[in-house]
């Protein structure tokens, strides 16, 4: 199949992408625009460390063993397992935390977020609702999946919560979001972490893609956020990039840092 044309060229859009494109479209598209123009955060470090602990307890398996073990009606448990699919003639490609698989239907699809508050944003939505849609593109049975949110405060990641337990808990809590038939919940397990769980709809994911895509397809420039807040840490804002601001950048917080030039 003839791939389209889309913005700057890309071979395939991340799930990742498109989750940024509904904090700030106009700070995606700016990243793009500035590629050697970085700066750091100090929890990203301490998130990757999260990230790897979820990693840690998981066998590898092929791409080959996968689709047989799926087709099997296995019983799976995926930690960071790449998966790829087409929106249109669209590639789209993404590696969800945790999914649970069985008889060939996808039950539960986590994502973990560290962060210094336990807050939900609709791009943590997004991304879980893309992660879906890529399930369903490979013929997993998603009628019943539920989707979940867990969120670490870095200043309390307890490096030894195994992720079986996270789970665990997590899933007593959708015990209550199936009996009360509710269509979201948000959680607290004090002294832990917290979070948000819903049921997965296919139509909801399929509408949001439709507006994403009209960026990477040039339909529409991109959009800047309303919330002036975000504005306030904007790198590109700082570094006098976006005209869009709704406010200045605050200096003291976002601190600019060019990175090495890999190019030959
Ligand atoms: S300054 Fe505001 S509108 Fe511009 S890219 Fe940054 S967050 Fe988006």
């Amino acid at each position: 199949m003839n791939r389209i044309k889309i913005r700057y060229n890309l071979d395939f859009i991340t799930v990742s992408s498109i989750a940024e494109q509904w904090y700030c479209e106009k700070a995606l598209d700016l990243q793009y625009q500035h590629p050697n123009v970085g700066f750091k955060l100090p929890g990203l470090d301490i998130g990757t460390v999260g990230h790897e602990l979820i990693a840690q307890e998981a066998e590898p398996i092929t791409k080959e063993e996968l689709k047989e073990y799926i087709k099997d009606g296995r019983a799976l448990r995926l930690h960071e397992t790449m998966f790829e699919g087409l929106y249109g003639n669209i590639l789209i490609r993404g590696i969800p935390d945790y999914i649970e698989i069985k008889d060939g239907k996808a039950n539960f699809l986590v994502e973990f977020k560290f962060s210094k508050k336990k807050r939900i944003f609709k791009n943590h939505r997004i991304q879980l609702d893309t992660y879906g849609y890529l399930l369903y593109k490979n013929k997993i049975d998603i009628k019943n999946l539920f989707c979940g949110i867990a969120i670490f405060p870095l200043n309390e990641l307890n490096q030894d919560e195994a992720i079986n337990e996270v789970i665990k808990k997590m899933k007593r809590w959708l015990s209550t979001l199936r009996n009360k038939r509710l269509d979201k919940l948000f959680f607290n397990e004090p002294g832990s972490f917290g979070g948000y769980l819903y049921p997965f709809s296919l139509s909801e994911a399929k509408s949001n893609l439709k507006w994403a895509m009209e960026y990477w397809l040039k339909k529409r420039e991109p959009v800047p956020t309303k919330k002036a807040n975000k504005c306030k840490t904007c790198l590109y804002n700082a570094a006098g990039f976006c005209k869009d601001a709704l406010a200045e950048a605050d200096k003291q917080r976002v601190k600019i840092k060019k990175k090495k030039d890999n190019s030959p």
